[in-house]
């Protein structure tokens, strides 16, 4: 048999999928975060006990393995891949001070002119006392991917985007070029690409195969999008967990930072999409999971609930509404909560039906199937309500873990 290994390092804790040559899940463990005072400390403890925990038949016939980590959290190391510093992490918004200066270099509205941009916080950086002895900059994934092929300076192109990686020409701009960072920047792969052989101490160690693949990686939104069965154009995932998220596989490219919509390239297709601030958060505020449950039974889906939300949890949301100021909206609350509920899922299904709308009107493929993802998925009444606003088939993820989408990044399969 041949198996791929697949590591998802998340915003909860480090998980691993071993899958077959039919992408069927063979093998897969967990490692929850500990010792988070710690992070790369962390991160090593997590890959070397997942690794230990896979069975050594498998182990012996695992033939690639790729690793994706949360978008935009990067680390400074020195020459022979220590780190110089502390990580930062994904949410970290100290790169808010750099911001203007930034503006005046980068093109008006690009993707790196966010506080948690990895550009933005590189530049943080450069301020710390520690940067004189920095020689690379890496994301986790592929600091944690250099652990395993012994590679500096090596990234994928999901990775780079919010570094200002141009997807589209497959080079860094000369914009960037011209900040002058001096540190390596990394060479950029497409995920997926085997960047060189297991570290033969590692492959004894553990007992993998000495010819074992270490490939390119990627991010954990991407990868679970890649775990989720849509592969053309007019397929996308929608993500119904604390936030709305929307991710629509089209073949034109969109960037429109108004509202906070930007493409990933996905071999010739690019991955478009844009996040709302409403989401199943807001029903975790009225309702628990058990009510959520029974009380959506009961509500007829035939029905449209004259009720017209924007639910939010505070005011402010830029997709599918680009304003900072919108106000939730969750008047009138009839007593009935099997009303108000309907009244919830209807209107983020309007929501959601809107943000698909103008991502087609912005110009990417027409929609044509929905996947879906997060806590919401599971609920069928909800499904029922947003195919009436959607009109196209609707069906849960064939799988939503983010490792397993990176096991079939390992196995090539998706050509990417
Ligand atoms: P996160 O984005 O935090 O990872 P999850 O994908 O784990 O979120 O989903 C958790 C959310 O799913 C909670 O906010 C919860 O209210 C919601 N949820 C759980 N069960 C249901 C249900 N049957 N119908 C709708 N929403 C649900």
């Amino acid at each position: 048999m041949t198996f791929y290994l697949g590591i998802d390092f998340g915003t909860s804790g480090a998980r691993a999928v071993v899958i077959d040559d039919e992408a069927r899940i063979v093998s897969q463990m967990r490692h929850p975060w500990t010792n988070i005072a710690d992070w790369v400390s962390c991160w090593k403890e997590a890959l070397w006990s997942l690794l230990e925990a896979i069975s050594l038949e498998l182990k012996g016939e695992i033939r690639a393995i790729a690793i994706n980590g949360t978008s935009s959290t990067i680390l400074l190391t020195d020459a022979t891949g220590q780190p110089v510093d502390l990580p930062l992490l994904y949410n970290d918004a100290r790169g808010s001070m750099v911001l203007k200066d930034l503006s005046h270099i980068v093109p008006p509205n690009h993707t790196v002119l966010s506080a948690t941009s990895s550009l933005a916080k590189l530049l943080w950086m450069e301020h710390l006392p520690s940067f004189g002895q920095a020689r690379y900059l890496l994301h986790q994934a592929d600091w944690l991917a250099f652990l395993l092929h012994g590679q500096l300076g090596i990234s994928d192109y999901h990775n780079a985007l919010k570094l200002g990686y141009d997807v589209e020409k497959l080079q860094y701009p000369e914009w960037l070029e011209k900040l002058q960072i001096p540190i390596t920047l990394p060479q950029i792969l497409a995920p997926g690409t085997p960047v060189g052989q297991l570290n033969p101490e590692i492959a004894a160690k553990f007992g993998f195969r000495h010819d074992c693949l270490v490939c390119a990686g990627t991010t954990d939104s991407i990868a679970a999008f890649l775990a989720s069965g849509a592969k053309s154009p007019g397929q996308a995932v929608t993500s119904l967990g604390s936030t709305l998220v929307l991710k629509l596989l089209s073949r034109t490219r969109i960037e429109d930072a108004r509202y906070g919509i930007y493409s990933h390239r996905l071999g010739d297709l690019w991955l478009t999409g844009g996040a709302s601030n409403t989401g199943c958060a807001v029903l975790k505020k009225f309702f628990t999971d058990e009510e959520l449950v029974s009380l959506s039974r009961e509500i007829d889906v035939s029905k449209a609930s004259e009720l017209d939300y924007y639910p939010l949890l505070k005011e402010g949301d830029r997709f599918p509404i680009n304003d900072p100021h919108l106000p939730p909206k969750l008047e009138p609350r009839p007593d009935n909560p099997r009303e108000f509920l309907h009244g919830l899922l209807e209107s983020m299904a309007r929501i959601e039906a809107r943000g698909y709308k103008l991502l087609q009107e912005l110009g990417a493929d027409q929609l044509k199937h929905v996947y879906t993802a997060g806590g919401g998925a599971a609920n069928s009444t909800w499904t029922a309500i947003r195919g009436r606003y959607l009109n196209i088939p609707i069906a849960s993820s064939i799988n939503t873990e983010a490792a397993y989408g990176t096991a079939l990044l390992a196995m090539q399969q998706l050509k990417i």
